[in-house]
């Protein structure tokens, strides 16, 4: 890769006192500016779990929104027990934030690889640490309203039972190149500004010398990370979208040309970047629409700054298409043909997913024939039809994609070409 070096040493082994990494959360003096181009969430409630009283984050969160309402609760249970069909209630409860003490693992492997009548999703060997459940943003097509049966936005408050729980899942995981993400169950960051937990956890994977954090957004408010010795190690990753697509079904996030402006910010700051075209939408157009994404993305980003790309169809599970209805009657996608897949979900036929892949990738290996790229949660039958795609299985798929990540080192960090466009977009 041009202008790469190896990344820079770190110390071996995850060892890092806990009190110095959550210090700042433990001060309820400290005060950080997160800029955002989109709205900040702010809840109109708060419910609080007694036993997550004294935890660093509810101290954080209670500090830097001091005239919200809080309820003392004192058993969450009987609240995350939704009385009425999901649909009504994840609207109102998006509204309410929940702090609970998490009890358990927080960090564990993506659940993505999923067996369902004997076939098997090819599996990228990700590894998810669940911070929160619930997302304060508004994608239509967002999976967690037929996954999640909790509808208020809750936040595991117990961060220094998290940094020792993926401390103690690293070591155990000593010497394999892992990727590891936070954007599973919400988006990384969107709440970043209430709980400041990304800061933490990109010091803490400073010092892994094999393991590396992704954190995965679709907002822009990315600046209160940007002067942190990250050494490399964290991944600052944007879902990408095509214009029509962002404003109609993305609802509260930042716009597409806030994204790449972030992204470039933090390339600027030497961090690797990536991005994720999921969903991909099958609409007037979209061979286009996407194509020209790929320009704005490489006119702001350069490949040799990007980490890798997924690609993936647009995908909800059985019974989400009603709620989507429900929730957003002027959204199309819920009317489109689907065929119930082999792992359950129900997905564009597939000629068309392939026809889908094939345009993006085509587009993308034109501007960074380089960059690794990589299908996210699809059916091994369907690598063989597009040409670069590897055929790597599960943990080697994982392997391959943590493997050398570009590192830009500051003398060629100056080389890199103005923002251009990219500056208007948006
Ligand atoms: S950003 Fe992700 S988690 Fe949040 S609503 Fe959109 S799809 Fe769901």
């Amino acid at each position: 890769m041009i202008g790469l070096a190896p990344p820079p040493a770190a110390p071996a082994g995850p060892e890092i006192p806990l009190a110095s990494l959550a210090a700042p959360l433990l001060d309820t003096k400290a005060r950080y500016v997160i800029m955002s181009s989109s709205k900040p969430y702010r809840p109109e409630k708060i419910f609080l779990s007694h036993e997550a009283e004294s935890c660093p984050g509810t101290r954080l969160v209670l500090e830097r929104l001091p005239d919200v309402p809080v309820t003392r609760i004192d058993d969450p249970d009987p609240l995350v027990r939704p009385p009425a069909p999901p649909a009504e209630t994840l609207t109102a409860g998006k509204k309410s934030l929940l702090l609970v003490r998490h009890h358990g693992r927080f960090f564990k492997p993506c659940p993505g690889r999923q067996a369902r009548q004997g076939t098997t999703n090819v599996c990228c060997g990700y590894y998810v640490i669940n911070f929160a459940t619930n997302c304060p943003l508004e994608c239509t097509y967002c999976f967690l309203q037929g996954y999640l049966t909790n509808p208020y936005v809750t936040v595991f408050a117990n961060l220094d039972d998290l940094l020792a729980d993926v401390q103690t899942a690293l070591r155990e995981l000593d010497n394999r190149p892992l990727r590891v993400g936070t954007g599973e169950l919400t988006d990384s960051l969107a709440l970043d500004h209430l709980i400041d937990y990304a800061r933490p956890l990109v010091e803490l994977f400073a010092r892994q010398s094999h393991a590396v954090l992704e954190l995965k957004t679709k907002t822009d408010a990315i600046d209160h990370l940007l002067g942190l010795d990250h050494r490399g190690r964290t991944v600052l990753a944007w879902s990408l979208n095509a214009p029509e697509i962002q404003q109609r079904e993305e609802l509260k996030t930042a716009s597409l040309g806030a994204r790449l402006r972030a992204a470039r910010r933090a390339v600027d700051a030497g961090y690797p970047v990536a991005f994720h075209f999921d969903p991909l939408v099958w609409f007037a157009g979209w061979r286009e629409a996407y194509a020209g994404v790929i320009e704005q993305l490489f006119d702001s980003v350069p490949p040799s700054a990007t980490a890798w790309i997924s690609l993936g169809a647009l995908r909800v599970p059985p019974g989400q298409p009603e709620i989507m209805r429900r929730r957003f009657p002027k959204s199309p996608l819920p009317y489109g043909e689907f065929v119930t897949a082999p792992d359950g979900k129900l997905r564009y036929f597939k000629p068309l997913r392939i026809e889908l892949y094939g345009a993006v990738l085509s587009e993308l290996r034109r501007r960074a024939p380089e960059v690794k790229v990589y299908l996210c949660m699809e059916r091994p039958d369907v690598h063989p039809h597009l040409n670069g795609i590897p055929a790597y299985r599960d943990e080697v798929l994982g392997e391959w994609l943590a493997r050398d990540l570009p590192v830009l080192q500051p003398a060629s960090r100056q080389d890199l070409p103005p923002s251009g466009r990219s500056q208007s977009a948006g």
